[in-house]
């Protein structure tokens, strides 16, 4: 059939609605649908995404980078907060973030300058004002005045270990703010590494809250850890250490 229904997104506003009680709007599921666009045509220049049938792209692209978020309090949602989305690839999670969430300001950072050329053009080409993209490595720039307790929220997705992603994310974090982990698979020794591990990042565990995505039934773990205090100096370790070293 036609090129124009393959590289269609599904119509599935009432399957956010059941699984994650929101809606795009038409102006939202219009910009997913440039996203959608956009990567698959990044796609042909570089290696961005394997996800690249159009209700895989919506369930592992779209509805995964919004599982975690959209739930949460309005009192949060409504803030105009500052999210960093570290390891950010072709622009997931923090593309989606950036259409949904309007009046927040996202930094999407990736140590790939390929990776963040095209996101910078896929922000330009979307007109998105709230979100840019930072070419760094997650252990320097979360040295950085400016950057370093900055943000009210990070959110890492299939970046690393969780004990990695969370000595990436959580220098980055105002006290009181939130990391949020993507992971699939978790089980209990999972947590007591995590724990232990973020104990040292000045951060707790809050919740751990497992879903299912809705098409395929895959199993996802959204891991959010409150910082209740600032993160020692020694973190992150110096570029490398963290990966090679996990906490
Ligand atoms: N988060 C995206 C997603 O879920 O589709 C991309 C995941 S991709 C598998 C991991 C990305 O993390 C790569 O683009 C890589 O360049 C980036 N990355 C890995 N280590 C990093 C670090 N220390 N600092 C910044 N980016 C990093």
């Amino acid at each position: 059939m036609s090129q124009i229904e393959i590289n269609t997104l599904p119509q599935m506003n009432q399957v956010w609605s059941q699984t994650l009680d929101w809606q795009p709007s038409d102006t939202q599921e219009q910009l997913f649908q440039q996203v959608y666009q956009e990567v698959l045509a990044g796609n042909r220049q570089q290696n961005l995404t394997r996800i690249t049938s159009s209700e895989d792209f919506w369930e592992k692209h779209l509805w995964d980078s919004l599982s975690g978020i959209v739930g949460l309090p309005a009192e949060i949602l409504n803030q105009q907060l500052q999210v960093i989305d570290v390891g950010t690839g072709a622009g997931f999670p923090g593309i989606p973030l950036a259409i949904a969430f309007p009046h927040w300001q996202i930094t999407l950072l990736d140590s790939t300058r390929k990776k963040i050329t095209f996101v910078n053009d896929l922000i330009a080409k979307l007109q998105l004002n709230n979100a840019t993209g930072i070419v760094a490595r997650a252990e320097a720039l979360g040295r950085v005045p400016g950057d370093r307790a900055s943000y009210d929220l990070a959110l890492v997705r299939a970046v690393s270990k969780a004990s990695v992603c969370a000595e990436y994310s959580l220098p980055f974090i105002k006290t009181g703010g939130f990391a949020i982990l993507y992971r699939g698979q978790w089980n209990d020794q999972e947590t007591l590494n995590l724990e232990s591990a973020v104990a040292q990042l000045g951060s707790k565990i809050e919740l751990i809250h497992p879903w299912s995505t809705p098409l395929t039934q895959g199993i996802r773990h959204c891991i959010y850890l409150r910082k209740d205090s600032a993160t020692p100096k020694q973190f992150p370790r110096a570029v490398g250490v963290p990966d090679k070293q996990p906490l």
